[in-house]
């Protein structure tokens, strides 16, 4: 594999999780933990810059870094507790409630980029307060080749003059369609695409949950279908994984064209729909870039089609 250097930056957590079909304890999560994992199916040269506390055990970081994730950049306070945020799914899976969010070392998280990923091209900014988002992208000794940002309501809420003001320093914009209409005030996702884009980002991705997502990049757009799934047991993380495939496979292509895009699009789908079919990490852990692949034909089944001759000539 010849990928170039992806650096994200996220948060790396406990999580506890409730969903109609069970209840997990205290596992690992967090938005920077699942980008790196999803990443690592295509690219094993990554940097992952964040915090957690002394009570986060060593070897969930060393796994991280036999996955190719270099951890240099982890902060890891004295005496400090790791950022912790449980949640409850209910029936249809698709609303999820906050229970609790305790930032600890989180709240005061100051993101310090080593010297050895100042020039990485790729960059990925996980959903975390815009400020600490933008102040990572100033931190970087030359403008890399391509940003992405992920974000949620909640900052739009809080922080939406510092939002803009990171949205306008980035490439790709990921957002889910609440998220998307929030911002734009527009109901129509293509209009919100064409907002958003006006703010700075060359491509927006609209991410539909089960129903698939949107690409929009200049003037084209492309739908990604949602694979049907047997099992859907926790769609925790479902975002992040989506955003580092996405991410892990254009920092392992040679060019970014819009054929490019759209794998990536493709890429990220199919490591989220297996993300969702476990708790928390659980699924990503038990498979392989060939376990990927084959799900990205599966995607490409599902929705190529020809269109037949009906009588028309
Ligand atoms: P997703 O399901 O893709 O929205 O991401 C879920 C992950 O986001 C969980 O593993 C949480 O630990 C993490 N998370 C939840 N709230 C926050 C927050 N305010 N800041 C950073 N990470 C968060």
């Amino acid at each position: 594999m010849n990928a170039k250097q992806l650096l994200t930056v996220g948060s790396v957590a406990f999580d506890a999780i409730e969903t109609p079909f069970g209840k997990s304890d205290k596992i690992i999560g967090g938005a920077g933990t699942y980008i790196s994992w999803a990443a690592s199916f295509f690219n094993r040269n990554q940097g992952l810059i964040s915090v957690v506390g002394e009570d986060f055990p060593m070897d969930e970081l060393e796994l991280m870094q036999r996955n190719g994730v270099d951890i240099t950049g982890i902060q890891i306070p004295k005496g400090g507790k790791t950022f912790f945020w449980s949640g409850r799914y209910h029936n249809d899976m698709n609303s999820r409630h906050t229970l609790l969010t305790e930032l600890n070392v989180l709240g005061e998280f100051e993101p310090v980029v080593p010297e050895k990923f100042k020039l990485a091209p790729f960059l990925m900014l996980g959903n975390l307060s815009p400020e600490v988002q933008r102040s990572v992208v100033e931190q970087m000794a030359t403008r890399p080749l391509l940003i992405a940002m992920d974000t949620m309501n909640f900052w739009m809420d809080i922080a939406l003059d510092a939002l803009h003001n990171t949205i306008e320093i980035v490439d790709v914009m990921i957002l889910n369609e609440e998220e998307a209409r929030q911002l734009t005030k527009e109901y129509s996702l293509w209009k919100a695409a064409k907002t958003i884009q006006s703010m700075g980002p060359k491509t927006v991705i609209i991410k539909k949950g089960e129903h698939g997502a949107l690409l929009f990049h200049e003037h084209r757009i492309f739908s990604a279908p949602a694979l049907p799934l047997e099992e859907v047991f926790d769609p925790t993380g479902a975002g992040d994984c989506f955003a580092g495939g996405f991410m892990g496979y254009i920092s392992s292509s040679n060019e970014i064209t819009y054929e490019v895009l759209k794998n990536a699009v493709i890429a990220g789908s199919a490591v989220a729909s297996f993300c969702v079919e476990k708790f928390g990490t659980q699924r990503l852990r038990e498979i392989a870039p060939q376990d990927i692949h084959q799900r990205m034909k599966e995607f490409y089944q599902l929705s190529q089609f020809e269109i037949l001759d009906y009588g028309t000539n």
